[in-house]
């Protein structure tokens, strides 16, 4: 099948993951709300998923609803503060997921909100001063603030953020879609009312994510109909999905020490190796500071020596799935790359890796791009 790099668009399956989903599919397919035996089991094991994540969390599991993935747990968290919490100012970045911004553009544009965006420097980094002094000229805000970005990968310190908030009575959200798996939330110790999470980001299935609601808070419901997930969210629930995506976090939890370190060293070969092989390759946002980054994300910035197009083109007929941006606008300018003030006359290549990726295949990929830099340059 090639070489996989795009593990920040969509992860692998996790075996285990598939073999905890199967009997949900083909033996226990009982409907949740039917209160004979075949949905009393099915119940009891969509609760004790939501006790599972919620324990991993450090959270109660009435803080844990589940979600068809990380858009409709953002659009869920924004709206829940506007509307349940009366909340008309909104603060934000520029590099957040549409799933955010287009949400909060939407809401300003109908006039329900004020919203702010923060300022950014060239390396994607927020300026928390002006954050305070946001939310000390306007009053009590929302702010929506990722754990990381899907395309450079930079880490906002949510922790110092969340503190920030509660000292000005401010809602917090963070989209945690591409941190969940991959770092430990401690929802004793974070002082947020809102998370978002994916399933497939961190080797589960897609369809399926949840929503973190600090309890001293009230969900707004997107969907109406039944009365499944406490009244909060309408509709049968995604079985196989939900104990696919405990099961996948669990996963996560238990391995996450040694994955972490596995996948940092291979994306510091790909930075060392890439360095020393192309001329004048540099590295988007904080991407190449391990403090500062993601560690499963790369995002490379190269010398246009071929439309971005032709470049990942080019990798893509070597049997390498890579992304110029973000997956979900493709094709599209980002506007992550445009809020940093990135080059438009290079190159971008995101890397994104996982536990199933190799050094191998990292050679492979540098052999292929330092061939195609060195021809071009010769
Ligand atoms: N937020 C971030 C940071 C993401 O990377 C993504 C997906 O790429 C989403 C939200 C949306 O998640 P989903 O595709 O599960 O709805």
């Amino acid at each position: 099948m090639g070489i996989y790099l795009d593990n920040a668009a969509t992860t692998q399956l996790d075996n285990e993951v598939f073999e905890a989903m199967t009997p949900y599919l083909l033996e226990y397919f009982g409907n949740p709300s039917s209160s004979h035996q075949h949905g009393r089991l099915v119940k009891k094991a969509i609760e004790d998923a939501r006790e599972n994540i919620a324990g991993l969390l450090n959270a109660s599991p009435y803080e844990i609803v589940f979600t068809s993935g990380g858009t409709e747990a953002d659009n869920t968290a924004i709206l829940s503060a506007v509307q349940s919490q009366n909340i008309n100012r909104v603060i934000t970045t520029p590099f957040e997921h549409h799933a955010v911004l287009h949400t909060l553009k939407s809401l300003e544009k109908a006039g329900a909100i004020e919203l702010s965006i923060l300022h950014v420097d060239q390396q994607g980094n927020i300026d928390l001063h002006e954050l305070e002094q946001l939310l000390d000229k306007q009053g009590r805000s929302l702010v929506s603030v990722m754990h990381a970005n899907n395309e450079i990968g930079n880490l906002n310190d949510i922790e110092q953020i969340g503190e920030l908030c509660k000292s000005y009575g401010a809602v917090f959200h963070s989209d945690t879609v591409q941190t969940m798996g991959h770092y430990r939330h401690d929802l004793q110790k974070l002082s947020t009312h809102f998370l978002a999470a994916s399933a497939h980001k961190f080797h589960g299935p897609k369809g399926v994510g949840f929503i973190y609601s600090s309890k001293d808070i009230k969900l707004t419901r997107l969907l109406h109909g039944g009365g499944q997930e406490r009244q909060l969210r309408a509709g049968t629930e995604n079985i196989h999905g939900i104990i696919g995506m405990a099961k996948a976090l669990e996963i996560a939890y238990r391995d996450m020490d040694t994955h972490q370190q596995y996948i940092q060293s291979l994306k510091n070969r790909m930075i060392t190796k890439l360095s020393e092989q192309i001329d004048g390759v540099t590295f988007n946002g904080n991407s190449a500071i391990a403090a500062k980054s993601l560690y499963t994300v790369l995002s490379v910035s190269l010398p246009q020596a071929l439309t971005n197009q032709d470049l990942l083109q080019f990798l893509d007929d070597n049997h390498i799935s890579v992304s110029g941006g973000s997956a979900c606008s493709s094709g599209n300018a980002s506007h992550v790359l445009n809020a940093i003030g990135a080059d438009p006359f290079r190159d971008t290549v995101r890397f994104s890796f996982s536990k199933y990726n190799t050094p191998a295949e990292v050679d492979f990929v540098i052999n292929k791009l330092a061939g195609l830099y060195n021809t071009i340059a010769a």
